[in-house]
């Protein structure tokens, strides 16, 4: 995980400002603060073993809360990315990182081809999907199959698909940070083992957290994007079309503009090399 996006979700948990060391000059001097007026932070400085006369406490002494615990959900998106297939549904499966998983029926792994050129990504499972383990089974998973074939495709076929989340959130509410959060690695390893040449990131949940950006679908559709050098278009999650009907045509040239993206990669592959 990179600093900056590190900095986005604790500040999403309201965990900012972190505590940092203040910067001693090098001189090993102290500095009173501006505005302090007390004097009594200089007294106390002046009192103080001055830092090389300190034992050096151990690391993990010093270290705030949130640091420790980001540099734990690093070390687990380390370990995450290194996962089999068989290891990482094994992992899904008996997942209890975030509160999902007291609610939910069973973990909705992904399905598919695991070596499609084709992803889409939702959100996470529905009540259905909940029930079933699989996702889009619902109402919007038969959009979504019906969306698949209008371009030629169908679900199994040279595709997978798959959600940020892979509990249900309660009441099909969206998931909240935390709970992408954990489930992230997931993803990314899903990814990472399928190599797709394609993913659509389906509504706003799929596109901020392959993205990392807040930005609208309205102002993200349209054009591809690049996640980690594989090409990502972003449309409307099925589910709001149902309730949206005009947005539909919009979605039918996003889908258009995947197709002929995806022929135009196949082709390119398949040219003969100069
Ligand atoms: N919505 C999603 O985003 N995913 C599903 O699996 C079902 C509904």
């Amino acid at each position: 995980m990179t600093a900056a996006r590190r900095a986005l979700i604790l500040e999403e948990l309201g965990l900012l400002p972190l505590w940092v060391p203040r910067a001693r000059p090098r001189d090993g001097s102290e500095q009173p603060d501006a505005g302090n007026e007390s004097g009594s932070a200089q007294d106390a400085a002046a009192l103080a073993p001055r830092q090389s006369e300190r034992p050096a406490p151990p690391d993990a002494a010093i270290r705030p809360p949130v640091l420790a615990e980001a540099a734990d959900q690093d070390d687990r998106a380390q370990r995450l990315a290194r996962m089999s297939w068989p290891d990482l549904k094994e992992v899904v499966r008996s997942c209890t990182a975030c509160p999902l998983h007291a609610s939910r029926k069973q973990t909705v792994f992904g399905v598919g081809d695991e070596q499609a050129d084709w992803l889409f990504v939702g959100e996470g499972p529905g009540a259905e999907e909940d029930a079933r383990g699989e996702p889009f089974v619902g109402q919007a998973g038969k959009l979504l199959d019906n969306m698949l074939a209008a371009i030629g495709i169908r679900r199994g076929d040279d595709v997978y698909i798959a959600n940020v989340v892979k509990c249900r959130p309660p009441g099909n509410r969206v998931p909240d940070v935390r709970e992408t959060v954990q489930c992230e690695p997931f993803l990314l390893r899903q990814i990472a083992l399928i190599q797709p040449r394609l993913i659509v990131a389906l509504g706003k949940t799929a596109a901020s957290s392959l993205l990392g950006t807040e930005a609208s679908i309205g102002s993200l559709r349209g054009r591809l994007h690049d996640f980690h050098g594989t090409p990502l278009l972003v449309t409307y999650h099925p589910a709001y079309l149902l309730r949206n009907l005009p947005d539909k045509a919009k979605a039918w040239e996003d889908l258009c503009l995947a197709r002929d993206s995806m022929r135009r990669f196949k082709s390119r592959q398949s040219a003969p090399s100069k």
